[in-house]
């Protein structure tokens, strides 16, 4: 196959920050920077094109407006490149990248997610070898067909499916982890792809379709001994909620407690769809397993697996901005996996 093409997408994050001169804080630059501070990048047998959204961020102030504009970006670009780097700060980039995984309905190219924990200007930067090593990824193909067909997160020399990273250090450079997940591929001397963890899409699978809304009336409540009713109440009679993520405990277990039956059940029958997602950082929610986590399965909470919740909440926030999806649709395909957020 001839040389491959690769858009690169700068979105913001420490990756292409610089130090203010006075006050030492750092601050996203224009993407200009990027290709000076990393003249290698001409070396690579790729074609290389880069963009940027409008308007460069911290992560931390993403929003779904910076997740649809992606959206648009790699729909304008999709069929003109071979797959895509999405420059993004690490401190939400689990959730961009969840996002995109359902938005982009049957992508079938790289769309690789990555950032630095330094900037690429300092000498021990992460950012050269995250940058120049997903852009390999995102160009790979063989026979034709890409490596990676997904939307996946590459740093400190692993990649991992987008849908189920989480952000597990603000310290070191190996920042992100896939618990439930085995690595799609490891960088070593070579890159070694576990082909048999990687999405095999059909030769006849659909064209990329691409979602343009996703639904903000959602929210979430983590679980702590002794939240007293109030606290979830607040958060259960928000107007027009419609989705509700519930952080429990162990293997999805929740307080027994009559006011928190007589909560959900109010938000079950006004129609608010609840996932019950665990707080441990592995293993997945069983609600049929102990008397805590049957009285959920009971009133209809749906059991979220072992989905992150960065997966949950995206999820949640995509389907049911789906307007063809009942209730009962949504709440399927909640419990089941659809990008393999979960297993
Ligand atoms: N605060 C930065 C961001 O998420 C951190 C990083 O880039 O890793 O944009």
């Amino acid at each position: 196959m001839s040389q491959t093409k690769v858009l690169i997408i700068y979105t913001g994050g420490t990756i292409g920050m610089v130090e203010d001169a006075t006050s030492g804080s750092l601050h996203p630059l224009d993407f200009n920077h990027l290709s000076t501070e990393v003249p290698e990048l001409e070396k690579l047998p790729i074609d290389l094109d880069v963009t940027s959204i409008s308007n460069p961020i911290d992560s931390s102030n993403v929003s779904p407006e910076v997740w649809l504009e992606l959206v648009e970006l790699i729909e304008k670009n999709y069929d003109a490149y071979h797959g895509f780097v999405i420059l993004h700060g690490s401190d939400t980039m689990a959730y961009t990248s969840s996002a995109l995984s359902f938005l982009l309905e049957h992508n079938q190219k790289p769309i690789i997610f990555t950032g630095s924990q330094l900037p690429i200007g300092k000498l021990r930067t992460d950012g050269k070898e995250n940058l120049i090593t997903a852009i390999e990824i995102a160009g790979d193909y063989e026979g034709g067909r890409p490596m990676v067909p997904e939307v996946a997160v590459y740093f400190e020399y692993a990649l991992y499916r987008a849908n189920r990273t989480k952000k597990i250090s603000a310290e070191h450079f190996e920042a992100f982890q896939s618990p439930n997940y085995p690595l799609l591929a490891e960088a070593g001397v070579h890159i070694k792809y576990n082909r048999f963890a990687i999405n095999n899409p059909s030769l006849d699978a659909p064209a990329l379709f691409c979602r343009k809304s996703v639904c903000t009336d959602v929210a979430s409540i983590k679980f702590f001994p002794g939240m007293r009713r109030e606290v979830f109440h607040a958060v259960a009679s928000l107007p027009n909620l419609k989705g509700l993520v519930i952080e429990t405990f162990g293997s999805g277990n929740a307080p027994t407690e009559l006011w928190l039956r007589e909560e959900l059940e109010e938000l079950i029958k006004k129609d608010v769809v609840v996932v019950n997602i665990t707080q441990c950082v592995s293993g997945k929610v069983i609600q049929e397993k102990y008397e805590t986590g049957i009285h959920l399965e009971r009133m209809g909470v749906i059991g979220g697996g072992n989905m992150t919740f960065e997966a949950a909440i995206c999820k949640l926030m995509y389907l049911l901005a789906c307007e063809e999806l009942t209730t009962a649709d949504v709440k399927s395909y909640l419990g089941q996996s659809i990008r393999g957020e979960l297993s």
